[in-house]
């Protein structure tokens, strides 16, 4: 049975949650908001609850982790890493009016190949930067990327929060675009609207200024395929061919 994936964005919206489903069994990443939300969605739906991962320890994509946790008795997956930014969420989720999270019950989620779901295995991929223990998840048979606050659409995460490392950031986009993900990947990020990894190679400035090849540091207007008027770096760059 194939893998649903399902980007949500629960009130007071300003995440970007993702719910996937294999049949009836459920995992959520990031799950923001109020527990109460989540478990009337799951229970109208039917759908059960198998484990929580979130892509980093910022409040904005643990909100609902541990009460959800604790609910249905499911792990809270969360690189160790992140854990000591669980702390620092209390401000950003009481100007949320969500409850603050007073102690630790995630699971550490380390880097490998996992089996999310029957049949559904995913790489978690370490990409520290926006924060030291971020992790990212590629659903290969899905062509779906959960990236956090790695990469926007045409942006990229901030690196002044609590965690954040612009070095890691920029080693880490190196190593994504090393992946070589196929251009039609489907890639969902913490906030904002999902794109594809093609489109994001084309039009991301921050991908561009990791690669060298001078878009979105020069105005160049000749980014489409690097091929314009006057684009020498078409050759230049091992990354837009
Ligand atoms: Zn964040
Ligand atoms: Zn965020």
């Amino acid at each position: 049975m194939p893998a649903k994936f399902e980007i949500l964005t629960i009130p007071p919206e300003n995440t970007n949650s993702v719910l996937m489903t294999v049949g009836n069994d459920a995992v959520i990443f990031d799950p923001w908001g109020h527990g109460d939300d989540w478990a009337k969605l799951l229970g109208e739906r039917g759908l059960g609850l198998r484990a929580i991962y979130t892509t980093h320890g910022h409040g904005d994509h643990i909100a609902a982790a541990p009460a959800l946790a604790m609910r249905y008795n499911v792990p809270w997956y969360l690189n160790a890493a992140d854990a000591p930014l669980i702390k620092w969420s209390e401000g950003l989720l009481e100007y949320f009016g969500l409850p603050s999270i007073d102690k630790n019950t995630s699971t550490h989620l380390p880097a490998g190949q996992f089996e999310i779901l029957p049949g559904a295995w995913a790489d978690v991929i370490s990409v520290p930067g926006h924060s030291a223990g971020g992790m990212a998840f590629y659903f290969r048979d899905s062509g779906i990327l959960i990236i956090g606050d790695t990469l926007f659409a045409t942006g990229v995460g901030r690196t002044d929060l609590p965690g954040g490392n612009q070095t890691a950031l920029t080693e880490t986009i190196t190593r994504l675009m090393n992946m070589n993900f196929p251009d039609e990947t489907f890639v969902i990020p913490g906030h904002g609207y999902a794109s594809t990894w093609g489109e994001m190679r084309r039009v991301n400035p921050y991908i561009h200024s990791v690669c060298g090849c001078g878009y979105g540091q020069n105005s160049c207007t000749c980014h489409h395929e690097h091929a314009g008027p006057g684009s020498d770096h078409k050759h230049s760059c091992q990354y837009h061919k």
